[in-house]
């Protein structure tokens, strides 16, 4: 029996990959051959203190990294697909209907000019899900209450600035399950709020992405989050990951020193 759970084929892959920014003294690595799989319908955590590579690794795989980061070497697949050679266009694509990505800093991804209403409709009429302005407007609607957003043909007209924290993670979490990608990124996507809402947004996006059998890549600094969430727990260091395995693996029987820290310090 567990042949066949080896055998299964991987969503995502990631073999050796190793990102670098330029910098004025030049090409300094922050990644330094990362290698993992996120299995169809699986949720995999990325743990880490601050600085250790997490919003890297997100970014690399949905080709956001910031302006003077790019990949050195390794590659990323998506069920066999290689992204790293995908031209502009076809990544956006990639990005749009197969990924799902909701990135860590809520507002810089947010136009405070625009309606929230109007920026979901744009990403789901760039992304080709809905066609004409109707049938995009009434998946906006669907979208927003599908994230637990209340009231959400009322919000349509509102501003970020109008939303709570939680309210603009909730429209972030529906923009990126808009598509019903089969991975959704989700990089520290509640760590901005306070622990109720935190659960109950993660509860909501549990049950969204485990109707639709989405894989989940949970991207937090917090460990016993990860544990509670996540299938397996890649835990990362430096740019390295230090240790890899089931939840339960990781938080009774950490083997890497920087792995029991993390154990010995979460509540
Ligand atoms: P994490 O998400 O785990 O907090 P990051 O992936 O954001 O970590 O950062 C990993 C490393 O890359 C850090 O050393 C950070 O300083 C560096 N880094 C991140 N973004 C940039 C950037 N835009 N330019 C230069 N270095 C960066
Ligand atoms: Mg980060």
């Amino acid at each position: 029996m567990s042949e066949r759970i080896t055998e299964q084929v991987p969503l995502l892959s990631i073999r050796d990959l190793s990102v670098a920014f330029r910098t004025q003294e030049g090409l300094r690595e922050v990644l330094h051959g990362v290698s993992f799989d996120v299995m169809p319908g699986e949720t995999v955590a990325i743990v880490g203190e601050s600085g250790s590579g997490k919003s890297t690794t997100a970014t690399a795989i949905v080709n956001l990294l910031p302006g003077t980061g790019e990949v050195t070497a390794g590659s990323i697949t998506l069920e066999g697909r290689e992204l790293t050679t995908l031209n502009r266009r076809e990544i956006e694509a990639v990005r749009g209907r197969d990924i799902g990505f909701v990135p860590q800093d809520p507002m810089s991804n947010l136009n405070p000019v625009w309606s929230i209403g109007f920026q979901v409709k744009e990403a789901i009429r760039a992304n080709g899900i809905a066609q004409g302005r109707e049938a995009a407007k009434a998946r906006t609607v669907e979208v927003l209450q599908q994230a637990g957003l209340a009231d959400a043909e009322k919000r349509l007209h509102q501003f970020p600035h109008q939303f709570s924290g939680g309210m603009r993670q909730r429209a972030l979490i529906g923009m990126g399950l808009a598509a019903d990608p089969k991975l959704l990124i989700a990089d520290e996507p509640t760590s901005a709020l306070d622990v109720t809402v935190q659960r109950v947004i993660l509860d909501h996006m549990a049950s969204l992405t485990r109707d639709k059998g989405t894989s989940v890549l949970l991207i937090t600094h917090d460990l016993g989050l990860a544990a509670e969430r996540a299938d397996k727990i890649i835990v990362m260091n430096g740019g390295n990951i230090v240790e890899a395995g089931p939840s339960r693996q990781i938080l009774e029987d950490p083997q890497h020193p920087y792995t029991k820290r993390l154990v010995s310090a979460a509540p």
